[in-house]
């Protein structure tokens, strides 16, 4: 089907994004079109303002507009546990669980050696720089309950161990394969209650 050219354009970049197939992405972009002006513009600037306002924090990897985010900046929060997650969601899953107060440690990734991607590919040399240098007691590794997930947590704790300090693995509550930001608050909850020692 021939679309004039900056609808064509609209179409494509929908097709960028995660699900969205060619007859959701004719459909969204035929939907911005009957958008309000004003709704349209203030989509593409909140699109614009996400990515040139957003950075990592430089000490945990959350995602965040100042640094240090507010979670490492938040003095009431027990410094001496650290959750251990994959990626900025995974925060974001355990904080609306509220049953954590600890800080975290995103690794942006799992180790996949079938990707091409090692233990220094990912977020793991600033967790032990961390583990170094402030009081920790205890790591929670809260990676994916999948083979990379379980293999970067078997990565980690071997890493840690020898150190110290307590390294326990958020419990198998969660599905098999089920990834933590999908989790239910109930189950990430038991999850994180039920962590053993590794
Ligand atoms: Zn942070």
């Amino acid at each position: 089907m021939h679309y004039p050219e900056p609808i064509t354009k609209l179409i494509d970049s929908f097709m960028k994004l995660p699900g969205i197939g060619p007859k959701s992405a004719a459909r969204l972009a035929f939907f911005v079109l009957d958008m309000k002006e004003d709704d349209v513009l203030n989509f593409a600037k909140a699109l614009v303002d996400a990515k040139r306002n957003l950075t990592f924090c430089s000490v945990c990897g959350h995602i965040t507009d100042q640094d240090p985010c507010y979670i490492c900046s938040d003095t009431s929060r027990d410094r001496s546990v650290i959750c251990v997650v994959e990626e900025p969601r995974d925060v974001i899953a355990m904080e609306k669980m509220r049953d954590y107060n600890g800080l975290y440690h995103v690794l942006h990734g799992t180790i996949s050696p079938m990707d091409g991607v090692g233990p220094e590919d990912i977020n793991i040399a600033d967790l032990i720089k961390r583990l170094q240098n402030e009081e920790v007691e205890e790591v929670i590794l809260a990676t994916n309950p999948n083979v990379e997930g379980e293999a970067t947590a078997m990565y980690i704790s071997r890493l840690v161990k020898p150190s110290g300090i307590k390294v326990t693995r958020i419990a198998h509550g969660l599905p098999v394969g089920g990834d933590l930001e999908y989790a239910d608050e109930v189950t990430l909850s038991k999850a994180l209650e039920g962590r053993r020692e590794v």
